[in-house]
Protein backbone atom coordinates (compact mmCIF):
# COMPACT_ATOMS: atom_id res chain seq x y z
CA UNK A 1 0.00 0.00 0.00
CA UNK A 2 1.34 3.41 -0.44
CA UNK A 3 2.68 5.03 2.55
CA UNK A 4 5.14 8.18 2.69
CA UNK A 5 8.71 7.59 1.66
CA UNK A 6 10.90 7.94 4.85
CA UNK A 7 14.14 6.97 6.03
CA UNK A 8 13.72 5.82 9.86
CA UNK A 9 17.45 4.86 10.56
CA UNK A 10 17.92 5.82 14.15
CA UNK A 11 14.34 3.91 14.64
CA UNK A 12 16.14 0.68 12.83
CA UNK A 13 18.64 0.78 14.52
CA UNK A 14 16.91 0.95 17.59
CA UNK A 15 15.25 -1.91 16.32
CA UNK A 16 18.15 -4.30 15.70
CA UNK A 17 19.48 -3.51 19.22
CA UNK A 18 15.45 -4.66 20.36
CA UNK A 19 15.82 -7.67 18.23
CA UNK A 20 19.69 -8.46 19.22
CA UNK A 21 18.95 -7.87 23.09
CA UNK A 22 17.06 -10.97 23.13
CA UNK A 23 20.30 -12.95 23.08
CA UNK A 24 20.08 -16.03 21.06
CA UNK A 25 22.51 -17.97 20.09
CA UNK A 26 22.71 -20.59 17.81
CA UNK A 27 24.52 -23.05 20.21
CA UNK A 28 21.88 -22.67 22.85
CA UNK A 29 18.56 -21.55 21.19
CA UNK A 30 17.68 -24.97 20.93
CA UNK A 31 18.32 -26.86 24.04
CA UNK A 32 18.18 -30.23 21.93
CA UNK A 33 21.42 -32.17 22.00
CA UNK A 34 23.77 -32.81 19.25
CA UNK A 35 25.23 -30.30 16.88
CA UNK A 36 23.00 -28.94 13.82
CA UNK A 37 23.73 -31.21 11.02
CA UNK A 38 25.75 -30.03 8.02
CA UNK A 39 24.25 -27.21 6.51
CA UNK A 40 21.85 -26.29 8.55
CA UNK A 41 20.37 -22.85 9.40
CA UNK A 42 21.89 -21.42 11.72
CA UNK A 43 19.63 -17.86 11.87
CA UNK A 44 16.07 -16.92 10.29
CA UNK A 45 14.60 -13.57 9.22
CA UNK A 46 11.00 -13.12 9.47
CA UNK A 47 9.54 -9.91 8.17
CA UNK A 48 5.88 -8.55 9.26
CA UNK A 49 5.05 -6.36 6.04
CA UNK A 50 4.06 -3.03 6.60
CA UNK A 51 3.68 -1.62 10.45
CA UNK A 52 2.98 1.57 12.28
CA UNK A 53 1.71 4.61 9.58
CA UNK A 54 2.21 1.87 7.02
CA UNK A 55 -1.10 -0.23 7.33
CA UNK A 56 -0.48 -2.44 4.26
CA UNK A 57 -3.67 -3.25 2.66
CA UNK A 58 -7.28 -2.61 4.75
CA UNK A 59 -10.48 -5.40 3.96
CA UNK A 60 -13.92 -4.60 3.82
CA UNK A 61 -14.22 -5.08 7.56
CA UNK A 62 -11.57 -2.58 8.83
CA UNK A 63 -8.69 -5.09 9.14
CA UNK A 64 -5.55 -4.32 8.61
CA UNK A 65 -2.34 -6.46 6.61
CA UNK A 66 0.20 -4.87 9.12
CA UNK A 67 -1.57 -6.90 11.97
CA UNK A 68 -2.21 -9.87 10.20
CA UNK A 69 1.45 -9.90 9.20
CA UNK A 70 2.71 -9.74 12.56
CA UNK A 71 0.46 -12.33 14.04
CA UNK A 72 1.18 -14.72 11.30
CA UNK A 73 5.66 -14.14 11.78
CA UNK A 74 4.91 -14.39 15.49
CA UNK A 75 3.78 -18.13 15.12
CA UNK A 76 5.75 -18.54 12.07
CA UNK A 77 8.61 -18.27 14.64
CA UNK A 78 7.22 -20.30 17.16
CA UNK A 79 6.94 -23.05 14.69
CA UNK A 80 10.29 -22.53 13.42
CA UNK A 81 12.15 -22.18 16.79
CA UNK A 82 10.45 -25.66 17.68
CA UNK A 83 11.08 -27.49 14.35
CA UNK A 84 15.26 -25.83 13.28
CA UNK A 85 17.92 -25.68 15.34
CA UNK A 86 18.13 -21.75 13.85
CA UNK A 87 17.59 -18.89 15.74
CA UNK A 88 14.42 -16.88 14.36
CA UNK A 89 14.86 -13.13 14.92
CA UNK A 90 11.90 -10.91 13.35
CA UNK A 91 12.36 -7.33 11.80
CA UNK A 92 9.45 -6.13 13.67
CA UNK A 93 7.78 -7.42 17.34
CA UNK A 94 5.32 -4.48 17.66
CA UNK A 95 3.96 -2.17 15.45
CA UNK A 96 6.14 0.03 13.97
CA UNK A 97 7.16 1.57 10.45
CA UNK A 98 10.02 0.25 8.77
CA UNK A 99 11.85 1.10 5.75
CA UNK A 100 11.91 -1.61 3.41
CA UNK A 101 15.34 -1.22 2.62
CA UNK A 102 15.70 -1.89 6.82
CA UNK A 103 14.30 -5.08 6.59
CA UNK A 104 16.50 -7.04 4.42
CA UNK A 105 19.80 -4.76 5.52
CA UNK A 106 18.87 -6.28 9.19
CA UNK A 107 18.70 -9.94 7.36
CA UNK A 108 22.30 -8.68 5.83
CA UNK A 109 23.13 -7.56 9.23
CA UNK A 110 22.51 -10.82 11.32
CA UNK A 111 23.86 -12.84 8.32
CA UNK A 112 20.46 -14.69 8.02
CA UNK A 113 20.19 -17.95 5.76
CA UNK A 114 17.06 -16.86 4.95
CA UNK A 115 14.57 -13.97 4.75
CA UNK A 116 11.02 -14.48 4.27
CA UNK A 117 8.53 -11.36 4.14
CA UNK A 118 5.18 -12.13 4.84
CA UNK A 119 2.78 -10.11 2.96
CA UNK A 120 -1.51 -10.17 2.68
CA UNK A 121 -2.76 -9.64 -0.87
CA UNK A 122 -5.43 -7.09 -1.90
CA UNK A 123 -7.37 -6.75 -5.30
CA UNK A 124 -10.35 -4.78 -7.24
CA UNK A 125 -11.54 -8.18 -7.90
CA UNK A 126 -13.64 -8.97 -4.72
CA UNK A 127 -13.53 -13.15 -5.07
CA UNK A 128 -9.83 -12.92 -5.43
CA UNK A 129 -7.87 -15.44 -3.46
CA UNK A 130 -5.32 -17.44 -2.41
CA UNK A 131 -1.84 -17.87 -1.81
CA UNK A 132 1.36 -17.10 -3.88
CA UNK A 133 5.15 -16.92 -2.70
CA UNK A 134 7.27 -14.16 -5.29
CA UNK A 135 11.06 -14.45 -5.73
CA UNK A 136 12.82 -11.37 -7.00
CA UNK A 137 13.03 -10.79 -10.53
CA UNK A 138 13.21 -7.74 -12.74
CA UNK A 139 10.68 -8.70 -15.07
CA UNK A 140 7.18 -9.88 -13.14
CA UNK A 141 6.33 -12.98 -14.60
CA UNK A 142 2.82 -11.69 -15.56
CA UNK A 143 0.54 -8.32 -15.59
CA UNK A 144 -1.17 -9.28 -11.84
CA UNK A 145 2.56 -9.95 -10.60
CA UNK A 146 3.48 -6.44 -11.56
CA UNK A 147 0.44 -5.05 -9.92
CA UNK A 148 1.57 -6.88 -6.33
CA UNK A 149 5.04 -5.47 -6.74
CA UNK A 150 4.01 -1.94 -7.49
CA UNK A 151 1.40 -2.26 -4.73
CA UNK A 152 4.28 -3.67 -2.12
CA UNK A 153 6.73 -1.24 -3.05
CA UNK A 154 4.98 1.89 -3.43
CA UNK A 155 8.12 3.97 -3.49
CA UNK A 156 8.75 2.68 -7.29
CA UNK A 157 7.38 5.06 -9.65
CA UNK A 158 5.74 3.62 -12.28
CA UNK A 159 7.86 5.71 -14.49
CA UNK A 160 10.75 3.07 -14.27
CA UNK A 161 12.70 4.83 -11.64
CA UNK A 162 13.24 4.42 -8.15
CA UNK A 163 14.79 6.79 -5.97
CA UNK A 164 15.95 8.78 -8.63
CA UNK A 165 17.96 5.88 -9.85
CA UNK A 166 18.65 5.48 -13.48
CA UNK A 167 16.68 2.37 -15.11
CA UNK A 168 19.52 1.20 -16.64
CA UNK A 169 21.78 0.95 -13.38
CA UNK A 170 18.41 -0.69 -11.90
CA UNK A 171 18.28 -3.03 -14.50
CA UNK A 172 22.39 -4.06 -14.23
CA UNK A 173 21.79 -4.28 -9.64
CA UNK A 174 19.12 -6.46 -10.70
CA UNK A 175 21.06 -8.41 -13.36
CA UNK A 176 23.79 -9.12 -10.86
CA UNK A 177 21.15 -10.25 -7.91
CA UNK A 178 19.13 -13.16 -10.48
CA UNK A 179 22.65 -14.18 -11.36
CA UNK A 180 23.81 -15.16 -7.56
CA UNK A 181 23.48 -18.79 -5.96
CA UNK A 182 21.38 -16.85 -3.33
CA UNK A 183 18.87 -16.32 -6.12
CA UNK A 184 18.48 -19.69 -7.38
CA UNK A 185 18.34 -21.06 -3.91
CA UNK A 186 15.01 -18.55 -3.53
CA UNK A 187 13.51 -19.89 -6.11
CA UNK A 188 13.89 -23.20 -4.54
CA UNK A 189 12.51 -21.73 -1.13
CA UNK A 190 9.48 -19.82 -2.76
CA UNK A 191 8.94 -23.53 -4.54
CA UNK A 192 8.63 -25.81 -0.81
CA UNK A 193 6.61 -22.57 0.88
CA UNK A 194 4.33 -22.51 -1.67
CA UNK A 195 3.97 -26.26 -2.10
CA UNK A 196 3.35 -26.58 1.81
CA UNK A 197 1.08 -22.93 1.88
CA UNK A 198 -0.97 -23.66 -1.03
CA UNK A 199 -2.01 -27.31 0.69
CA UNK A 200 -4.12 -25.45 3.56
CA UNK A 201 -5.44 -22.69 1.92
CA UNK A 202 -9.33 -22.56 0.89
CA UNK A 203 -8.49 -20.47 -2.13
CA UNK A 204 -6.85 -20.66 -5.41
CA UNK A 205 -3.02 -22.38 -5.32
CA UNK A 206 -1.79 -19.09 -7.01
CA UNK A 207 1.79 -20.45 -7.62
CA UNK A 208 5.10 -19.04 -7.54
CA UNK A 209 5.86 -15.67 -9.20
CA UNK A 210 9.05 -13.40 -9.88
CA UNK A 211 8.54 -9.58 -10.05
CA UNK A 212 10.50 -6.82 -8.80
CA UNK A 213 9.81 -6.34 -4.70
CA UNK A 214 11.77 -3.81 -3.14
CA UNK A 215 12.00 -5.38 0.30
CA UNK A 216 14.09 -8.27 -2.05
CA UNK A 217 16.52 -6.20 -3.57
CA UNK A 218 19.33 -6.05 -0.71
CA UNK A 219 19.25 -9.43 0.62
CA UNK A 220 22.17 -11.19 0.16
CA UNK A 221 20.73 -14.57 1.06
CA UNK A 222 17.71 -16.88 -0.30
CA UNK A 223 14.73 -14.24 -0.04
CA UNK A 224 10.92 -14.43 -0.50
CA UNK A 225 7.82 -13.21 -0.47
CA UNK A 226 5.04 -14.67 0.94
CA UNK A 227 0.91 -13.64 -0.23
CA UNK A 228 -0.85 -15.47 2.45
CA UNK A 229 -4.47 -14.40 1.28
CA UNK A 230 -6.77 -11.37 -0.06
CA UNK A 231 -7.79 -9.09 2.80
CA UNK A 232 -9.77 -7.45 0.15
CA UNK A 233 -11.92 -10.77 0.06
CA UNK A 234 -14.55 -10.56 2.61
CA UNK A 235 -14.04 -14.35 3.57
CA UNK A 236 -10.60 -14.27 3.45
CA UNK A 237 -10.56 -11.43 5.87
CA UNK A 238 -12.29 -13.23 8.42
CA UNK A 239 -10.10 -16.17 7.91
CA UNK A 240 -7.35 -14.24 7.96
CA UNK A 241 -7.65 -12.60 11.26
CA UNK A 242 -8.91 -15.79 13.11
CA UNK A 243 -5.92 -17.33 15.43
CA UNK A 244 -6.30 -20.83 14.14
CA UNK A 245 -6.40 -20.23 10.43
CA UNK A 246 -3.13 -17.72 11.35
CA UNK A 247 -1.39 -20.79 13.37
CA UNK A 248 -2.13 -23.26 10.08
CA UNK A 249 -0.72 -20.67 7.62
CA UNK A 250 2.58 -20.32 10.09
CA UNK A 251 2.86 -24.00 10.30
CA UNK A 252 2.27 -24.37 6.62
CA UNK A 253 5.12 -21.81 6.15
CA UNK A 254 7.06 -23.40 8.78
CA UNK A 255 6.91 -27.00 6.86
CA UNK A 256 8.14 -25.45 3.72
CA UNK A 257 11.36 -24.08 5.49
CA UNK A 258 11.60 -27.27 6.78
CA UNK A 259 11.88 -28.81 3.26
CA UNK A 260 14.14 -26.26 2.25
CA UNK A 261 16.63 -26.94 4.82
CA UNK A 262 16.24 -30.72 4.05
CA UNK A 263 17.97 -29.73 0.32
CA UNK A 264 20.25 -27.60 1.66
CA UNK A 265 21.14 -30.21 3.94
CA UNK A 266 21.20 -32.74 0.99
CA UNK A 267 22.39 -29.48 -1.63
CA UNK A 268 20.02 -31.60 -3.66
CA UNK A 269 18.84 -29.27 -6.72
CA UNK A 270 20.98 -26.62 -5.80
CA UNK A 271 24.12 -25.31 -6.84
CA UNK A 272 26.92 -26.21 -5.27
CA UNK A 273 29.20 -23.32 -3.51
CA UNK A 274 33.09 -22.25 -4.51
CA UNK A 275 34.04 -22.54 -1.02
CA UNK A 276 32.46 -22.78 2.13
CA UNK A 277 29.05 -20.38 2.81
CA UNK A 278 29.65 -17.66 4.90
CA UNK A 279 28.46 -17.86 8.24
CA UNK A 280 28.68 -15.26 11.48
ZN1 LIG B 1 1.97 -5.91 1.85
Amino acid sequence: MRRTVRYLAPFACFLILTVGARGFSADTLDGRAGPAPEGAMKTIVIDPGHGGEDTGAIGPRGVKEKDITLAVARELERELTNKTQARILLTRTFDTYLSLEDRSEFANSVSADIFISIHVNAAPRKGASGVETFFLSFEASDDEAREVAAFENNVVRLDGTMDGAPMDDLKAILWDLTQTEAHHESSKLAETIQQSLSGVTNGDNRGIKQAPFIVLFGATMPAVLVEIGFISNPAEEKRLANGKTQKTIARAISDGVVEFEKLLIKRVGLVEVEGPREKN
